[in-house]
C-alpha cells in the first residue's frame, strides 16, 4: 500500500516519499510526516536472522513505498558496505548491565553516518524517479559533525555536488582537518569569517534566493538539503532500533516479546524520534529515555510540558547536543496533537515569537513512555572515568551523557528492563575531552594526536581509519571567504558567471 507524506503545518499532503526526500522541508515550513506509521510485516523471529542490510530493507520498504525493491536494495548495498569497519554495521557492546548500540563504525565515526551514507543514494534515485535532469547541489552549514558526514556521503556520488560552509575559527582542529582533506571532485569546503550562525544564515539566504535558483536551473543544477529534518535521514535511523531488538533476541539476551528500554543522547530530537517510530512499528520498546547535557531544554519539557528556549546557550563537551531548538520535536508535537496542523502551527508560532510554548494536559498524557534526564559536565566526565575504571570501555562524551541518564533512571525507578544505550560517537572523535575526563593531569598538556595514541593504548581499540587518514592527508580545500561572499563562491564552484 502506498504511503504518502504530509506537512505538520497542513500546507502539503499526498506527497510521495521520493518527493519529500527531494524537498527536505515542506514549502509551508513544516516537516514531512508519513500519513500513518506502518507496522512491520515480518516477525521479530524472522528479523533475528537478518543482516543489517536485510533489516534495513524490511523497514525502509514500508516508508519509501514509491521506491522499487531493486532501487531500495541498491541504495542499501551502496550505503552499508566497506565504508563501515564492521560487517554487522551497528554492533552491540554489553558493558556492565547495559547494551551500547555502537552507531559510530562508519566513515566519520559518528552516528550521522548511519543516515548520511544512504541519503545521497536515496536522493539521486528520487531525482531519477521524478524526472529531474538537474544535478543536485547539497548546501550545508556545519558546526563540525554534520558537514564531514555529509561530505563523506556525497563525495563522488554521480549527479550530485556538495558545498559545506563552516566557521573558520569555530570548529575543533580535528574537525577542520577532517573536512579540508575531503576527497571527491564534486566537493567544496569553505571556511567563512564568522560564526556558525553566519554560515547558517548565509545558507538559508541562498536557499531562498529565487533569482539564483533560476540561474542554477538554466545551468542544470538545483539545491537540496541534507539537514536532519529530511525524512531521508529519519527513516534509515529507525532501522537500527529494529536491528538492536532482533539481535538481542537472536543472542537470547531478550525473550520473545520482552520489553526493551532505549536511552538516546539527544539534541535535535531526530535519533530518539526514530526509536519512537520503531516502537510504533511494533518493536517492544518500553521506555524512551531522552538524555540531555546542560542545555536541558528537553528535560524541562518532559518535566513540565513547557518548551522554553529562552535560556543561555551553554558550550559543553558534547557539542552535537548543544541545541536549544530541537527541530524534530515538531513531528512528535504534531502526533500528540492528534495530527492537528492548526494546533502545531499555533505552538510553532509561539516558539518563533516568544521562544516557548506549553502543551495541553491531553498531549502530555501521550508522552508517558518518554522520560527526560540530563547530565552536568562534571557528571559526564565522572561517568567516562568510572566506566573506564570499572570495565576498560571508553565512552565518548555524548554517550556518557546517555549513560548518566540511564544510571539516574535506574536509581530513581528501580526498573530492571533491559536497556539499549545509543552510542553516537567514537571516543576518538572527542579525544581531548575523553582523555582529560580520565586523567586531566596526565593528559592535559598533550597534543591532539599524542592523545590519539594514548587512547589507543588505554582502550585497546585500534585508531579508526578516519583518524589515521587525517594525520597525513593533504589539505585539498583552502577556500576562505566572507559571509557576504558565499553566494559568489557557490556560483564559481558551479561555473556560473
Ligand atoms: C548529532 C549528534 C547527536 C544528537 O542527535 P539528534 O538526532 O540531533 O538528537 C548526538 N551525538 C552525536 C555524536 C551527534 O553527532
Amino acid at each position: 500500500m502506498e504511503l504518502l507524506y504530509k506537512s505538520t503545518r497542513g500546507g502539503e499532503s499526498g506527497v510521495s516519499a521520493s518527493r519529500a526526500i527531494l524537498e527536505g522541508l515542506a514549502k509551508d515550513g513544516g516537516l514531512f510526516v508519513p500519513e500513518r506509521i506502518p507496522a512491520l510485516d515480518v516477525t521479530m523471529d524472522e528479523l533475528a536472522g537478518m543482516t543489517y542490510q536485510e533489516t534495513a530493507y524490511q523497514v525502509m520498504k514500508l516508508f519509501l513505498t514509491d521506491f522499487t525493491e531493486e532501487e531500495l536494495k541498491k541504495c542499501i548495498a551502496d550505503a552499508y558496505d566497506e565504508k563501515f569497519d564492521t560487517e554487522v554495521i551497528a554492533p552491540l557492546a554489553k558493558v556492565e548491565d547495559a547494551y551500547y548500540l555502537e552507531l559510530f563504525h562508519g566513515a566519520t565515526i559518528a552516528f550521522k553516518d548511519m543516515a548520511l551514507s544512504i541519503l545521497p543514494h536515496l536522493m539521486t534515485t528520487a531525482a531519477k524517479k521524478n524526472q529531474i535532469k538537474n544535478e543536485i547541489v547539497i548546501l550545508t552549514a556545519t558546526s563540525g559533525d554534520t558537514g564531514k558526514a555529509a561530505l563523506a556521503g556525497f563525495a563522488d556520488v554521480p549527479g550530485t555536488r556538495i558545498i559545506v560552509f563552516y566557521p573558520k575559527n569555530g570548529v575543533s582542529p580535528i574537525q577542520e582537518k577532517q573536512m579540508v582533506t575531503q576527497k571527491g571532485d564534486n566537493t567544496l569546503v569553505v571556511g567563512i569569517h564568522g560564526n556558525f550562525d553566519d554560515a547558517q544564515s548565509g545558507v538559508k539566504k541562498i536557499f531562498g534566493d529565487r533569482e539564483l535558483a533560476e540561474e542554477l536551473n538554466q545551468a542544470g543544477f538545483q539545491f537540496s538539503s541534507a539537514n536532519s529534518i529530511n525524512i531521508g535521514r529519519l527513516v534509515p535511523q529507525v532501522v537500527y532500533y529494529v536491528y538492536a531488538y532482533a539481535k538481542l533476541l537472536e543472542s537470547e539476551e531478550l525473550e520473545a516479546g520482552e520489553g526493551m528500554n532505549v536511552v538516546v543522547p539527544t539534541g535535535n530530537f531526530g535519533n530518539i524520534l526514530a526509536a519512537y517510530y520503531a516502537k510504533l512499528m511494533g518493536v517492544p520498546i518500553a521506555k524512551l529515555i531522552c538524555a540531555s547535557n546542560e542545555n536541558k531544554v528537553l528535560y524541562d519539557f518532559f518535566q513540565t510540558g513547557e518548551y522554553d528556549k529562552n535560556r543561555p546557550f551553554i558550550l559543553t563537551t558534547s557539542p552535537s547536543m548543544d541545541i536549544l531548538i530541537s527541530s524534530n520535536l515538531e513531528r512528535l508535537i504534531y502526533r500528540i496533537a492528534g495530527d492537528d496542523a492548526s494546533e502545531d502551527v499555533k505552538l510553532m508560532t509561539s516558539l518563533n515569537q516568544e521562544g516557548k510554548y506549553q502543551i495541553t494536559e491531553a498531549m502530555k498524557e501521550q508522552l508517558k513512555d518518554f522520560r527526560g534526564y540530563y547530565a552536568t559536565e562534571k557528571e559526564c566526565a565522572d561517568r567516562i572515568a568510572e566506566v573506564y575504571g570499572d570495565t576498560g570501555y571508553v565512552l565518548d562524551p555524548h554517550t556518557a551523557v546517555a549513560s548518566c541518564a540511564y544510571e539516574k533512571y535506574r536509581a530513581e525507578t528501580g526498573d530492571q528492563t533491559k536497556t539499549v544505550i545509543a552510542s553516537t560517537a567514537s571516543p576518538y572523535k572527542f579525544t581531548r575531552s575523553v582523555m582529560e575526563a580520565i586523567d586531566a593531569e596526565r593528559y592535559g598538556q598533550m597534543s591532539d594526536f599524542e592523545l590519539v595514541d594514548c587512547l589507543e593504548e588505554i582502550s585497546k581499540v585500534p585508531v579508526p581509519a578516519a583518524i589515521e587518514e587525517i594525520r597525513t592527508a593533504p589539505v585539498r580545500h583552502r577556500t576562505v571567504c566572507e559571509a557576504s561572499e558565499m553566494k559568489q563562491t557557490v556560483k564559481e564552484f558551479l561555473g556560473i558567471k
